[in-house]
């Protein structure tokens, strides 16, 4: 049996991708801090006997044998990768640099979850692999775009200098069941608040655009791969369907059937003004492409907020 370790399984993507692992008869290990990650995201896999759970933050070095390891810990949404910067940067840098150190001594795949904020604002559009990005190194994101940065230096050079298998992917916006209640990034807030029928907060005037993913094309994508041979990428994996903030707010809207009016908040410091992945590289490389478009991955998104808020109402 193989055995995959995935570090950030609590957390949205990792728990998606626990459970897509389990399914192709992996042996799992999920290590997890529980800072933005939750026990609740993988409630339903602790009971399968191929699934173990370590609370470990991977920042301290940490010792296991694993054929493949995913490393997906770290905070994803503004909100809270600005609320500790400092941990951010430590986990993306000390994270990845521990892990890589076990990946040399152990002999495993390593995948890194990198992101879109490699690119910062970007001045190219679409943004390809080959683009080296406009990243303000002194502001509020920097924790997390150098963080992200600097993590792809050290998976490159342990590539060039020790051989380790490394496998970077620069994830795009994300979404879909499982996202946290108090997650703070635009799809959960603005279905949140269309189900509640609060005002919807759109930052800036909502011109900004960003590209969404549903999350069962990111995991396909991230498994291709870990399993993809000889090829360290980076590699973008997202959606190329690009919208208006405003767009979705609307969207949002109109799909809950809600009665919210949009309201207008400040822009957040170096928000970037567009975003669009360039997936030619993954097409050709992994022949992957993503599947579900926006409109259906909010239904089923709007669907499963609804029933967590109906629970939470039911609990209270
Ligand atoms: N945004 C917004 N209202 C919100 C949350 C986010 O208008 O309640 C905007 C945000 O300013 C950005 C875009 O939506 O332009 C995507 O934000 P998110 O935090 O989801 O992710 P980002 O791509 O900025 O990391």
């Amino acid at each position: 049996m193989i055995k995959a370790a995935v570090t950030g399984g609590a957390g949205f993507i990792g728990s998606h991708l626990c459970k897509e692992l389990l399914r192709q008869n992996f042996k799992v290990l999920c290590i997890d801090n529980l800072y933005t990650g939750s026990k609740e995201n993988i409630e339903d896999l602790l009971p399968n006997p191929n699934f173990e759970f370590i609370k470990h933050d991977i920042v301290e070095p940490i010792m296991f044998q694993a054929d493949q390891i995913y490393n997906l810990a770290c905070p994803a949404s503004p909100v809270h990768y600005q609320s500790n910067p400092v941990q951010t940067m430590k986990c993306s840098v000390l994270g990845i640099l521990n892990l890589l150190t076990l990946a040399k001594k152990t002999n495993a795949k390593i995948l890194h979850a990198s992101t879109s904020e490699v690119y910062g604002d970007p001045l190219e559009h679409p943004q390809k692999e080959s683009y080296w990005g406009h990243v303000n190194p002194l502001g509020i994101r920097a924790c997390y775009d150098e963080g992200k940065r600097a993590a792809e230096c050290l998976c490159m050079d342990f590539y060039r200098e020790y051989n380790v298998q490394v496998k970077i992917v620069r994830i795009f916006n994300t979404y879909g069941p499982k996202m946290a209640i108090n997650d703070g990034r635009v799809i959960s807030n603005f279905l949140i608040q269309a189900l509640k029928n609060e005002p919807i907060t759109i930052y800036g005037d909502g011109s900004q655009t960003r590209s969404f993913q549903y999350i069962s094309d990111l995991v396909e994508g991230m498994t291709k791969m870990m399993n993809q041979d000889d090829f360290p990428g980076p590699i973008n994996l997202g959606n190329p369907g690009e919208y208006a903030i405003k767009e979705l707010a609307e969207k949002a809207i109109e799909i809950c059937g809600s009665k919210s009016k949009i309201i207008y908040k400040e822009l957040p410091q170096d928000d970037p003004k567009k975003r669009r992945p360039d997936i030619s590289l993954a097409r050709e490389k992994l022949e992957w492409f993503p599947k579900i478009p926006l409109d259906e991955g909010l239904l089923k998104t709007r669907d499963y907020f609804k029933e967590k808020l109906r629970k939470e109402i039911t609990k209270n």
